[in-house]
Order: C-alpha cells, then structure tokens, then sequence
C-alpha cells in the first residue's frame, strides 16, 4: 500500500513513515502543498495524509484541486488544534476522514485501512466505462455492446487504471507501481506488452477506443465516436 504524507513539519513527516514502513506500508513525503499536488497528481497512492496549514499550497487547495482533477485518492486530513471548522469545511471538499494532532499510531492506521476498504467496496460494484467500451473490475470482462472478452487479471487492472484516470497522462513508472507493485522490478517494456494486448482486445471488439501512447510522457485513454 503506497501513502503519501503531506506534512511541512519535517520531524512529524519523517516519524509517521518510519512508523507506517515498519508496518510494511511504502511512503512518500512531500514538504509543501504544490509539492504534495504534483506528486499526488500521479494517482499511485492509495492514500494520502494531509496536512491543512501548508506552505505553498493549503491543503484545503490541494484538496479541492485534486478533486477538480478527478483524483479521487482517499485523503484523511491531519489537523491541528483549532483547525476544527476546517476539518468540516475538509469533508465538504471531499476528504475522507479526519484525524486530530496528536494521534496515535495504531489509530492512524485504523483509520488507513478504513478509507482504503471503503474505496475498496465501492469500487468492486462499479462497471466502468470509457467512450464505447465497459470494464466489470471485478470479473475482468471486457464488453462493447453486446461482444465481450475476458481480460487478465493484469489487463484489468491496466485497463482500470486507465479508466480511472483518463484525463491523465500516465508515466510508465506510475503504470508499473500501480498494476505491478511498487517492489516489482517490471519495465517499460512489460508495460508496452500489456498496452499491446489490451489494444488487440479493442480491436477484436471494434471499439474506437485507443491507448495513446506519447514517447517519455505515457500513457492516455483516447475515444473518438
Ligand atoms: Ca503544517
């Protein structure tokens, strides 16, 4: 599970990855709130820990703005005392949770795997669909009208990702942590099959729907009907 801690309290930012690497989870810290935008952008998290009062960027903003992008990673807001109205204002703008400083490790990471079950859950009863195409998640079958095709476990998960984040461009490097793992030693390469197959798979159904791919940029969903 990949977290990304957005803390300016560098000491603070540090203690909590300590804590939740030794629970086997990998983190990623960004100092400041445009750091933590840009970095967050990527969509390889599974969760993101937010701090509000920020440099750069409030992350209240990052919030928002990464919601605006459809970047729909749990967010569970740390804040500090007195920072209650804009906890309230926080789940108004789409976080998740919240959860007050000081806390606790053992609640933190309660609370971790709470939103991430939670988007778990919800995301196993949505069919998702992409221009004339629509993926089942959960069964991995792939239908353009009344055509279907089984895809792999791994093309699912490529094909979802995708999904999720079309209006993105996705890095090889965010593909490969996303549908691989983050301790998998993939390649580009791997990634340039997999897009392949799943291009064959379009094909084989007649979608219009096409995987662009910009050389050192990635990867993007297109659909012109
Ligand atoms: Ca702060």
């Amino acid at each position: 599970m990949k977290v990304l801690i957005v803390e300016d309290e560098q000491y603070l930012a540090e203690a909590v990855a300590q804590v939740l690497r030794k629970n086997n989870f990998d983190v990623d810290i960004s100092l400041d709130g445009e750091d933590g935008f840009d970095n967050a952008l990527s969509g390889v998290y599974d969760v993101i820990l937010l701090d509000i009062m920020l440099p750069k960027m409030d992350g209240l903003t990052v919030l928002r703005e990464l919601r605006n992008e459809e970047i729909f990673t749990p967010v569970i807001l740390l804040t500090a005392k007195g920072e209650t109205e804009d906890k309230v204002v926080g789940l108004d703008s789409g976080a998740d949770d919240y959860l007050p400083k000081p806390f606790k490790t053992e609640e933190l990471i309660a609370r971790i795997k709470a939103v991430t079950r939670r988007r778990g859950e919800f995301r196993n009863e949505d069919v998702l669909s992409f221009g004339d195409l629509e993926l089942d998640p959960l069964t991995f079958v792939l239908k353009r009208g009344g055509e279907k095709y089984s895809l792999t476990q791994k093309e699912a998960r490529l094909l979802e990702y995708l999904i999720t984040n079309k209006d993105i461009m996705l890095s090889s490097d965010a593909i490969i942590e996303k549908v691989w793992g983050y301790d998998s030693d993939a390649m580009d390469s791997n990634v340039q099959v997999y897009i392949s197959f799943l291009r064959k798979k379009f094909a084989a159904l007649g979608s219009e729907v096409r995987i662009k791919n910009i050389r050192n940029s990635g990867y993007i969903l297109e659909y012109k009907a």
